[in-house]
């Protein structure tokens, strides 16, 4: 999608702090930071969030999951890490293209806010 934020940093028009990258999935730092390590992992595909994913999404948004649970590995963060997708702007979704936040490096309470 032409006007995406997160497309528009897949393709490299917008730059980011990459960390991870396969044929599928792009991975990046977030540029507002909420904790040690906050990292976005998102579809190279364009879907809109959460709850616009369909039925042949399932195999990526695993995948995602995936390499975020690798990333968190390779950081040396598994004694407690947190996966979070915001669905919806109620919730704080503010970019309408999916992506995982990989938060961790410090304590995360429960539950969130
Ligand atoms: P959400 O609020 O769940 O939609 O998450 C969007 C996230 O994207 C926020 O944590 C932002 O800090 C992050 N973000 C926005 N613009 C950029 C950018 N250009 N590079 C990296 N992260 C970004
Ligand atoms: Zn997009």
């Amino acid at each position: 999608m032409s006007d995406c934020l997160f497309c528009k940093i897949i393709a490299g028009k917008i730059p980011s702090k990459k960390v991870y990258e396969d044929g599928q999935i792009f991975a990046f730092s977030d540029i507002n930071p909420q904790a040690p390590t906050h990292i976005l992992v998102i579809p190279k595909r364009h879907i809109d969030g959460l709850k616009e994913a369909k039925a042949e999404d399932a195999e990526i948004i695993g995948q995602c999951h995936l390499v975020a649970a690798k990333l968190a590995r390779e950081r040396g963060i598994e004694n407690g890490y947190r996966t979070v997708y915001n669905v919806g702007a109620g919730a704080g979704q503010t970019v309408f293209h999916l992506h995982l936040h990989l938060l961790g490096g410090r304590t995360l309470r429960w539950p969130p806010g």
